[in-house]
């Protein structure tokens, strides 16, 4: 038995395996993917393999004030997940049960199920769970859920939210709630389910969730338009958003498909502004008019295919972006959001941002979205490119804000953006977002000292 009392309170509540302190295994459960943020050390980890297994750990952390730290697959990217100093860090990797139900088309998960775990399993009904982060193969359904995860379709289809019908929710105090249930329309009392869905892990802890599928949609056909300046491609967007819905709508700049073609040759030429990627699942009369914006914006070449496999490679390309650009140094990932009509002045604002800095910022985005990546790249062992690479992802989310935007569109506050969250929220919303926390986490152990 554990000598420090929390531990020992701990495994005394839980199953034999659950709690882990092996320092080794410990150390595993600290960053998330943002790996510019310091995380700190877990005094454990439970991997809680039910309900009552988060409810025995919640009712231990408030007895004892300790934090808790709720951790998915751990791959996001502005530290919600990271461990504090002494916190419980409460994985869901082991809660993994799925059950169907393809005449009510909904499936009921648990949240350490990956999400494309999800969507492989409803496939074999003929359903589609549509939320397609570009992490869908490493991250979890839990963590979807708390952070509202968006993807590549979700400019058609919608994001997590869209998809919620109801949730079974652990609160700090360890008492069990489930919020909606299984019916497409319910309007009884607030929709409290939807304050859980990109909370982050500061309300509650997430242990079951019923979500809602579609049909399988027709195979994609795909565009590519290139363009010399990437803010013509940013013009395109906008054009083709006026008119369409396309089931994807993605953008990469020439730096990053630099860094793509660096780890898989596209035989892209070496000075292409932007790469504009369109799809569509209702057919070739949509691609044609993706073409059209995408010539009318001035793209230098643009090629049509209704071969799912081309479309596939070109949109492998484009989920590889991240991990390439993070080959070629430290990396500050923004995660901004606009006003379509503003993806163009977002766009050379990023720009100004770079030269002003001189720091290394590509660009890639859900563009349909208006939801921009800006890839904020420097040299770590560098202290003067490190402040630069600072200020510069500091003026981005200014550059956002101006323009009527936010400073994240589906990675969430985490730690990352924490010191920039009171500047789009203000004064009110800020101290109503604290009254809420309050109600439901009166002690502050939930992910405590991130964004609320
Ligand atoms: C290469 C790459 C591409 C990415 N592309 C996208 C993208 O296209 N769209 C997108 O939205 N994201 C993207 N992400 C970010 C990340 O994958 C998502 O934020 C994802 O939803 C995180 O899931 P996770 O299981 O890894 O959660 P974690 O990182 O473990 O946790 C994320 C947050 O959720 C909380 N949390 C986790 N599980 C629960 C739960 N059960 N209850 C309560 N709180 C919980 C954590 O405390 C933390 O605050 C990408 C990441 C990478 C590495």
């Amino acid at each position: 038995m554990a000598e420090h009392p929390v531990l020992a309170a701990l495994e005394a509540q839980l199953p034999e395996g659950v709690v882990v302190t092996d320092p080794d295994v410990v150390d595993g459960y600290r960053h998330d993917r943002a790996l510019t943020i310091e995380a700190g050390r877990p005094a454990a980890v439970v991997r809680a393999t039910s309900t009552a297994d988060v409810q025995a750990t919640l009712r231990v952390a408030s007895r004892f004030s300790v934090p808790v730290v709720t951790r998915g697959a751990g791959t996001g990217l502005s530290g919600g997940s990271a461990a504090i100093d002494g916190c419980i860090t409460l994985s869901t990797e082991r809660m993994r049960s799925i059950a169907v139900d393809p005449a009510a088309m909904v499936a009921t998960v648990q949240p350490g199920l990956l999400n494309a775990e999800v969507k492989a399993a409803v496939a074999q009904h003929g359903l589609w769970y549509p939320p397609d982060p570009s992490s869908f193969e490493i991250c979890s359904i839990g963590g979807n859920l708390a952070t509202n995860a968006g993807g590549l379709c979700c400019v058609k289809y919608g994001v997590t939210t869209d998809y919620v019908l109801g949730l079974e929710v652990v609160l700090a105090d360890g008492r069990a709630v489930r919020l909606g249930g299984r019916t497409i329309k319910d309007v009884a009392g607030y929709d409290l389910k939807r304050l859980f869905v990109g909370s982050e892990g500061t309300l509650g802890v997430i242990t079951e969730a019923t979500l809602r599928l579609r049909p399988k949609p027709a195979p994609l056909g795909t565009v590519a338009g290139m363009f010399a300046d990437v803010v013509d491609s940013g013009r395109a967007v906008t054009q083709i958003m006026a008119s369409m819905r396309p089931g994807a709508l993605e953008l990469m700049d020439g730096a990053a498909i630099a860094a793509v073609e660096r780890v898989r040759p596209m035989d892209i030429g070496p000075a292409v502004g932007a790469l504009l990627i369109g799809q569509s699942d209702v057919g070739s009369a949509e691609l044609s008019a993706m073409a059209e914006a995408c010539e009318k914006a001035g793209a230098t070449f643009v090629a049509v295919t209704e071969d799912p496999g081309e479309g596939d490679l070109l949109m492998g390309a484009r989920r590889m972006a991240i991990p390439c650009v993070e080959r070629l140094g430290a990396v500050l990932i923004e995660d901004v959001g606009v006003p379509i009509p503003q993806i163009p002045a977002l766009i050379a604002g990023v720009r100004a941002v770079s030269e002003r800095r001189d720091t290394a910022i590509p660009i890639i985005g859900h563009a349909g979205d208006g939801n921009f990546h800006p890839l904020v790249t420097f040299d770590r062992g560098d202290a003067d490119a490190t402040l630069r690479a600072g200020t510069a992802f500091d003026d981005v989310m200014e550059v956002a804000l101006s323009l009527g935007g936010t400073i994240t569109g589906e990675h969430g506050v985490g730690m990352l953006k924490a010191s920039h969250l009171g500047a789009q929220l203000g004064a009110v919303a800020t101290e109503l977002t604290r009254t809420i926390k309050a109600a439901l986490d009166p002690q502050n152990i939930l992910n405590p000292g991130k964004w609320v």
